[in-house]
């Protein structure tokens, strides 16, 4: 979350305007400090909603991957929930039941071995979201790798971490908070992820891990895990260096078993120890979780384990957080139930057609160039072919396409290609091909209007602004 600085009121408007017709309120309601006395819920209702009204329409928001519209039922049941706490497994019993089912759920699209008894069976758990379960993921690599060094008698002081440079932030987080230095595999003008012998090349006898995204959040790729635990098994014969792969994903673990039933990327990779998914991206929940799944007991060490009073028993935990809403893991269990297998691959279809279709009438536009083009996440990126003789960038046409609505993130690639800018799209559920023609239609007009400005343009935002975009 943003770190917020303590205004004092010398500095800052001290009050928030009442409206007349709520003079019920008498007293001042300053804007930093817990006001002194209550009023009554309609104003407060009015007052924050009034406060609300500049946030963006998310329907709109092409930059998310989160959800952002569920059915009226799953709404109900999420209010019913609100007040459950997922971490009180002995008063709410049922919401750990319904968690178990998820993670074996996913356990099961994942191809997780059927294991000999179920003290050595995959295992899994519920997070907040894909950056949590990283976190966790990332522990039980550093714990395993700690103690192959403890019992090989060797220096346990600096631990790497192999992933591509295209990773997602909580990557370089992990890294930061557990002191292990992160190997980054640049990018490379028609390799934009992380690819086997590349990744091999950077590891050692220091080395916890290999991250291999299913998804990758610059432009949608999946990564070629097959290939990357192949060049690891190649590294293994030539080296005895045995490292384990986790593979992030965040979006395509609920992308790639629908759409994709054939691709190996799973646990059907022996190297694969661990995945994670959001559960609030591609399955299809609002925000606040995710979840992260084992290959085995032996792939999640046990120190990392925390037991719980559960119905007079105990119930093994793995967190960072303690109290944590249930209503996400119910709503998770119900779109299980609601959608099945058909309902999901129904889901996810419907965005890649979209994707694709966007895909290639931009392609068609004449400028652009795809990077990706939908057909692995239904994400697109792309680029102005000719940026130099253009006379316009593609922060310009996100500047402009935002005057109607439209959040279409432009941003940079991170080092060795930071001369690419490009403009991304994210097909989610909801978005239909007639919303697709609708921000065609502005794309077209906004690319000639551009085209016919005598001279660069004059940005909208300040030059500080225009890459707020994070991924
Ligand atoms: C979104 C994303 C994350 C972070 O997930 P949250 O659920 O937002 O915490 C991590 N990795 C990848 C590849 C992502 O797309």
């Amino acid at each position: 979350m943003p770190l917020h600085t303590k205004v004092d009121e010398t500095h800052g408007t001290a009050e928030l305007d009442i409206n007349p017709f709520c003079s019920v309120v008498e007293h001042g309601v300053p804007r930093h400090q817990i006001p002194s006395q209550a009023m009554p819920p309609e104003v407060a209702l009015q007052l924050v909603r009034d406060e609300l009204m500049l946030d963006g329409n998310a329907r709109l928001n092409l930059a998310t991957f989160v959800t952002t519209w569920m059915e009226p039922q799953a709404e109900l049941l999420m209010s019913e929930c609100f007040s459950k706490n997922m971490i009180d497994k002995d008063e709410y019993p049922q919401t750990a039941e319904l968690e178990r089912r998820c993670v074996n759920i996913l356990a099961h699209l994942w191809h997780a071995p059927t294991a000999p008894d179920s003290e050595s069976a995959a295992t899994g758990c519920s997070t907040t979201g894909s950056s949590e379960a990283c976190m966790l993921g990332g522990l039980a690599l550093l714990w395993r790798w700690r103690a192959r060094q403890a019992a090989a008698k060797t220096s346990a002081q600096r631990p790497n971490l192999v992933m591509g440079a295209n990773v997602q932030v909580c990557w370089e987080k992990f890294c930061r908070y557990w002191q292990v230095e992160p190997r980054l595999v640049p990018m490379e003008p028609g390799r934009l992820h992380l690819t086997g012998q590349p990744a091999a090349a950077r590891c050692d006898e220091n080395t916890i891990g290999v991250v291999a995204v299913l998804g990758s959040t610059m432009d949608g790729s999946y990564e070629p895990v097959a290939e990357i635990a192949a060049a690891l098994d190649d590294l293994e014969r030539r080296t005895g260096l045995d490292i384990p792969v986790h593979v992030d994903g965040a979006s395509g673990g609920f992308v790639a078993p629908f759409l994709a039933p054939d691709l190996e990327w799973d646990f059907r990779v022996p190297r694969v120890a661990s995945i994670n998914t959001s559960g609030h991206k591609f399955g299809l929940v609002y925000p606040g979780v995710g979840w992260i799944v084992w290959r085995d007991a032996a792939a999640l060490p046990d120190d990392l384990i925390f037991r719980v009073n559960y119905l007079g028993g105990e119930m093994p935990t793995f967190a960072l957080n303690f109290s944590r809403p249930g209503a996400q893991v119910a709503a998770q269990y119900y779109n299980f139930l609601r959608l099945g297998f058909d309902g999901y691959r129904e889901i996810q279809l419907t965005c890649q057609r979209v994707a694709t279709y966007l895909a290639r009438e931009i392609a068609a536009m004449g400028p652009f160039e795809l990077l990706s083009d939908g057909t692995d996440l239904p994400v697109l990126a792309f680029r102005l072919t000719d940026p130099q003789s253009a006379g316009y960038s593609v922060f310009d046409l996100s500047e402009r396409l935002r005057l109607r609505g439209w959040l279409v993130p432009a941003y940079t690639f991170p080092e060795n290609m930071q001369d690419t800018a490009v403009l991304r799209i994210v097909v989610r559920n909801g978005f239909s091909t007639d919303m697709a023609d609708l921000l065609l239609a502005d794309l077209r007009a906004q690319v000639a209007a551009l085209k016919a400005a005598p001279h660069r343009p004059i940005p909208l935002l300040p030059e500080g602004q225009r890459q707020a975009f994070a991924h």
